[in-house]
């Protein structure tokens, strides 16, 4: 039985033992490459855990209680189970063992540990560092099973207490409601998955780089470039600075040339919370040759040595603190030429038959059984992983939607109903096929794919693009604060996971749907205090999932055309142009019940002391929109910041009248803003070719909205879909918006883009003067 494992100890053959994530770190130590010091807490110690504490059998009778389709029940049964393995204690052995080795984390990196007593004299007065302790999952019998960050991750950890807290922690992360679901709708056995725990020192690099074992430009073998900068590896990686680039002779070992640009500041890690900061250097420093001379053929002949070890090409970071040098990744290099190769592979990997094209909605790939759902009555028949077939999805659909594997529908853009749905459950979609209906056969097997937006007969690999978001990427510290949207209490989890700045945007409207009841009906029927405390009962969930985080609730956006169905919705009612009708802040003046039951619930919970929650107006056309609405708040006596949405070319003409009412926040509702501005219904797929955010009108619009909010001290911010997009947000952080509140599959996508723009303006400034 081994509690603790050196990573240096561990081999790729480890996987039952350490879990997938484990054994590759030990690949690269194994062979003496240095990687940062560490240890694994192993999936034995777990199983130890298990044994002692017999808690196995308890978890088991929560989880066979437990319907996962029931989010309240899933979520429930997650916390009682973490609750129990949280308050079960570990094992004295393990947890002495935890100790001993973080202790010894210092020195006993090796094969040859030192003797006990002789390690606690080195480590004696020595500050025990800041670590990392990853989860590492593994499945009995299953070793290749990826459960890649499903499990915690804890930063910046330090102390013998804390250490093994972290790793009691991220055993009972191995029960989250996402892991649980996980598990369940891929046929895992729970008690057959164990857990490994990684610990692993922080570095915080004095100097730091990037190395190619040739010429990554002229694919010249006989060369090794190397680029290095002062502080963390981030700033060279995003390209934020401009590093030293020297060039080795690989044959006579000589250093060809160098050049070095300057660099004014670094990214280092504050000593006492761990955290990345930004950095100044001295007038000395900035123009000093990174590495010396000795430090640049060090690093060429390290590189040789890795480049040999796996037969090609390598392209390595490193980091030197302390004068020791760490190797923290190397990959093969990806020349323009492998690209292509790349590339090819992938094309025919998923060239299986596309029987039918449409709208990319929702990320990612879902294989399953076709289910055409021509009304409600359909609903009953979808399975778990069956596809979802519509012409267009409705509230009602939510939780079928969430058994889906994957969605297709005939109607819908981007923007559409079914497509922020999807995307908030997580499950992939495509819109907009325009004959779906027609064309899919009930009971057939297809393969979605959710980027691409095409849909395959039978089951098809589809090599899905795949971004990696690392643990370092979801804590980048950035200007412009990053927001998350959150919609259904079962995505909370999920959005908590990308460690937002706040939500920038919780419609009220999914929440009503579910429990199927209009709020016009309530307020007919005397029953207002019924839809307050509705209201307020899920609200208080997600506000306090942020607590201490802004989070911005939009009054109530109920369009005619999707919500007519729901109980004392008027059926007769058939709007002709619902996008531009009777919905949002112009219908709750209408119908001042349907506000004043909203702004009481959020009343409520500030009586409660939950006092993070603002209020959102959908689609305002008018200042008196907004007076009014002040003065409902003042008459309900409900005291908390108050912001609009910017969602048509009106509200961005009148922005700074709009301002000038007291707002302290907009945010651009891009969906409509694009649609109103461009004339493109965002339901009808008919004429989705024309709908684009980044066309220049909508751009021009957006940024005038922020310039003049940011005149007159009014927060700009975005939670439309493109806040999702890339491309756009690279603009919005020019145009100097405040924050941006994105989707959940795009937040950790976003945060990059967000910082390498921000880093990219402040070289240029830099540069510039
Ligand atoms: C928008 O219009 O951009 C928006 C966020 O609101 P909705 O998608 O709910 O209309
Ligand atoms: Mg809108």
């Amino acid at each position: 039985m081994v509690n603790c494992i050196w990573i240096k100890q561990i081999s790729k053959e480890d996987i039952p033992l350490v879990g997938g994530k484990a054994a590759n770190l030990g690949e690269i130590a194994k062979n003496n490459f240095p990687v940062p010091g560490g240890f694994v807490v192993t999936a034995e110690a777990y199983k130890l855990f298990l044994d002692k504490t017999g808690i196995q059998k308890e978890i088991n009778q929560i989880l066979e209680k437990t319907d996962i389709s029931n989010t309240d029940q899933l979520k429930s049964s997650s916390e009682k189970i973490q609750n129990l393995v949280l308050s079960a204690e570990m094992p004295t052995e393990i947890k002495l063992d935890v100790q001993k080795y973080y202790k010894n984390i210092n020195t006993g990196t090796g094969i040859t540990t030192l003797p006990a007593k002789a390690a606690n004299l080195i480590n004696i007065g020595r500050d025990l560092p800041f670590i990392a302790a990853r989860s590492s999952a593994t499945a009995e019998d299953l070793p290749e099973a990826s459960f890649a960050g499903q499990q915690a991750t804890y930063l910046n950890v330090k102390g013998q207490d804390n250490v093994v807290k972290a790793v009691h922690q991220c055993w009972a992360s191995l029960y989250t409601a996402r892991a649980i679901y996980y598990r369940e709708t891929n046929n895992f056995e729970h008690a057959k998955v164990y857990i490994a725990v990684v610990i692993q020192k922080m570095v915080n690099s004095e100097k730091s780089g990037v190395m190619f074992t040739i010429d990554p430009v002229t694919n010249d073998e006989t060369k090794i470039i190397i680029e290095a900068g002062f502080g963390l590896g981030d700033a060279i990686v995003s390209g934020a600075i401009s590093p030293n680039r020297y060039v080795v002779d690989k044959n006579k070992w000589l250093i060809m040339d160098k050049k070095m640009p300057g660099q004014d500041w670094m990214f280092t890690r504050d000593i006492n919370t761990g955290r990345t900061k930004k950095q100044a250097l001295s007038d000395d420093k900035s123009k000093k040759q990174v590495l010396t001379d000795g430090e640049i053929i060090a690093l060429a002949k390290l590189s040789r040595k890795i480049e040999k070890h796996y037969g090609n090409p390598q392209d390595i970071e490193y980091a030197i603190e302390n004068n020791r040098l760490y190797i923290v990744q190397t990959r093969a290099v990806t020349t323009q030429k492998k690209v292509e190769e790349v590339k090819e592979i992938v094309k025919e990997k998923i060239e299986g038959e596309v029987i039918l094209k449409g709208l990319s909605a929702s990320p990612g790939v879902g294989i399953g059984n076709v289910k055409l759902v021509h009304g409600l009555e359909d609903l009953n028949k979808i399975e778990k992983n069956d596809v979802l077939v519509t012409k267009m999805t409705n509230p009602d659909m939510v939780p079928a939607m969430e058994k889906a594997s994957a969605i297709v529908t005939d109607e819908g853009g981007s923007t559409c109903h079914a497509a922020i749905v999807s995307r908030e459950l997580g499950v992939p979609a495509v819109v907009g096929t325009e004959k779906a209906t027609e064309i899919l056969e009930e009971n057939k097997i297809i393969s979605v794919d959710g980027s691409s937006g095409k849909i395959y007969s039978g089951k098809v690999e589809v090599e899905e693009p795949k971004e990696e978001i690392t643990v370092e990427d979801m804590n980048i510290d950035t200007v412009t604060k990053i927001k998350v949207n959150v919609d259904l209490p079962q995505a909370l989890e999920r959005a908590k996971a990308t460690n937002p700045d706040g939500v920038g945007l919780v419609r009220l409207e999914f929440m009503i749907a579910e429990k199927g009841v209009h709020p016009a009906k309530y307020i007919r029927d005397g029953r207002q205090q019924e839809y307050t405390d509705f209201l307020a009962f899920r609200l208080k969930n997600i506000a306090e999932s942020f607590e201490g985080k802004p989070v911005w609730v939009r009054t109530s956006d109920i369009r005619s055309d999707e919500y007519r169905e729901l109980e004392g919705g008027n059926i007769d009612d058939k709007e002709s142009n619902p996008m531009m009708g009777w919905h949002a802040i112009r219908r709750s003046l209408d119908e001042k019940g349907i506000l004043k039951a909203e702004l009481n619930a959020i009343k409520k919970l500030r009586e409660e002391g939950i006092n993070n929650i603002s209020v959102m107006l959908p689609m305002v056309t008018h200042v008196n929109q907004v007076n009014k609405t002040k003065e409902i708040m003042a008459d309900l006596g409900l005291d908390c910041d108050l912001g609009i949405m910017v969602e048509t070319p009106a509200a961005v003409e009148i922005i700074s009248d709009l301002a000038n009412t007291g707002i302290k926040f907009a945010s651009i509702g891009s969906n409509d803003l694009t649609q109103f501005v461009l004339a493109v219904d965002r339901n009808n797929a008919k004429v989705q070719n024309l709908y684009n955010e980044l066309h220049p009108a909508v751009l021009k619009q957006i940024k005038r909205v922020i310039k003049n909010c940011k005149k007159l001290g009014v927060k700009s911010s975005i939670c439309g879909q493109a806040g999702s997009n890339p491309e756009m947000v690279k603009k919005l952080v020019s145009f100097g918006i405040d924050s941006i509140s994105a989707n959940i599959d795009a937040v950790g996508k976003i945060r990059k883009v967000v910082s390498d723009e921000e880093k990219r303006i402040l070289l240029d400034i830099a540069r510039n003067n």
